[in-house]
């Protein structure tokens, strides 16, 4: 039995023992046992109301007594107390679930069992216009009115996600999952998946573009395969004119299927791939040397201008491509005799590589579209001079893996200039400061 019970019965049988005495002595016992109880059962309901007022008002500090009471209290006391911490540590978790689905990109909805909102992240705004707390309570497909969402709710198996453009944004494709849980309620969550219908239109294109590109060589070998199977006798200078067509369309299509497959590897190896410090300066003299070979006849003048203290952290092989193709298309679209120079060197602390020449130029509004893939001003021209429309992708590419940019201003007829600027941290500097490039 608890100390505090004992303690009890003790102060009873105490007031009923001097109850009794003073009874005795004074001759009115039954007036003297009442006093005393009437003061124990007062004393008891002074500790009942004050129980009774703070289990009404929480907010009051749990009253003190002693004794068994003392003990009820102090056990109620810890009871509020760890009541208390639970609400803070459910008010924490809360908080930190709603910062996390505020931080989410994705909308995530909460519908009851009438499929009505419950409640909505601020992304459910942002993707599906759903507002809370003016659209709490609404039912979703009354919001969300694509007839394609509506039957997608309605059906029990949500295995598969469903795509539909954005509610709120209809140039938007969002891709939207349905995971029922507890008693019948539904989570909703709908992803921003714009980039990969943007993705899969640019897969569509590109296999178009190289079927448009391969079938043209193609129609022109088989073309002259069949002329020269119908041939009973043919002349030599015929048959000359006919193979140097078909090794020129062979050639063309080699040049599409190696620059496809240089496009394939810079998308598949991950970036940063065999990086090292890269000398540029003892590089640039034979890639000089190759555009002069292609230039051959055109006897362009081309100009050096290196910086010999500045390397670079890259993919040699990767920089040596990107640097041949900006300055085999500056032989190639530069008329005889013009000029071409390429630079190395400093700028606002960043290394640049930049080849200037005197060609025909680009018009302001193909700049932006040079790097897609296939993309040419004048399609004739690329193809003669040899071109497959791919040399400025592949640039690109190898560009954005060394966190560089491609600057491309040009004047209409009077020449253009490519630029790649690296960012300083990939600058190194050999033996002395390195020197800024000329204007
Ligand atoms: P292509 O194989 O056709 O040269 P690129 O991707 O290398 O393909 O270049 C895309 C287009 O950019 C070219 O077709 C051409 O119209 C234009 N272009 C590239 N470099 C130059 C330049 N130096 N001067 C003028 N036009 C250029």
């Amino acid at each position: 039995m608890p100390h505090n019970l004992w303690r009890e019965i003790w102060i009873l049988l105490g007031i009923a023992a001097v109850s009794l005495l003073l009874g005795e002595i004074s001759g009115h016992p039954y007036l003297i046992a009442s006093l005393g109880f009437g003061l124990y059962i007062a004393l008891t309901l002074r500790n009942l109301v004050q129980l009774n007022r703070w289990l009404v008002n929480k907010r009051e500090d749990v009253p003190d007594a002693g004794g068994l009471w003392g003990e009820v209290f102090e056990r109620i006391r810890a009871l509020a107390k760890e009541t208390e911490r639970r609400e803070d540590r459910l008010q924490e978790m809360l908080a930190r679930f709603q910062s996390a689905s505020a931080a989410t990109p994705d909308a995530m909805l909460i519908l009851t069992r009438e499929n009505e909102i419950e409640w909505a992240n601020p992304a459910g705004e942002r993707l599906l216009g759903i507002v809370t707390p003016r659209d709490t309570g609404q039912r979703l497909i009354n919001l969300v009115r694509d007839p394609a969402f509506g039957v997608y709710l309605q059906r029990r198996d949500y295995s598969e996600a469903l795509e539909m453009a954005s509610p709120s944004k209809p140039e938007r494709s969002l891709s939207v999952r349905i995971i029922p849980f507890g008693s019948s309620q539904k989570l909703v969550i709908a992803r921003d998946i714009s980039h990969l219908a943007y993705l899969e239109q640019m897969r569509r294109h590109f296999v178009a573009n190289i079927s448009h590109e391969l079938r043209t060589p193609l129609t022109v070998l088989t073309g002259f395969l069949e002329t020269l199977k119908e041939m009973e006798r043919p002349e030599t200078t015929d048959l000359k004119k006919h193979f140097h067509t078909m090794h020129d369309q062979a050639l063309r299509m080699s040049r599409l299927v190696d620059d496809l497959l240089t496009l394939s590897k810079l998308e598949t190896t991950p970036a940063a791939h065999h990086e090292s410090t890269v000398d540029i300066p003892a590089m640039l003299p034979s890639l000089k040397e190759t555009a002069e070979l292609l230039s051959g006849e055109k006897h362009h003048r081309i100009s050096l201008e290196t910086d010999t203290g500045l390397r670079l952290t890259g993919n040699e092989e990767e920089l040596r491509s990107a640097f041949s193709n900006l300055i085999n298309n500056a032989v190639r679209y530069t008329p005889a005799g013009g000029q071409i120079s390429l630079q190395w060197g400093l700028e606002n602390g960043n290394p640049v590589f930049a080849v200037t020449d005197t060609g025909e130029g680009i018009a302001p509004q193909h700049i932006p579209h040079l790097t897609e893939r296939f993309y040419r001003v004048d399609t004739a021209r690329s193809r003669d001079s040899g071109g497959t429309g791919l040399g400025l992708s592949i640039v690109k590419h190898i560009l954005l893996r060394h966190d560089a940019n491609l600057v491309v201003t040009s004047q209409l007829g009077q020449g253009s200039t490519f630029k790649c600027i690296f960012p300083a941290t990939r600058a190194v500097l050999v033996g002395r400061q390195a020197q800024p490039l000329s204007a």
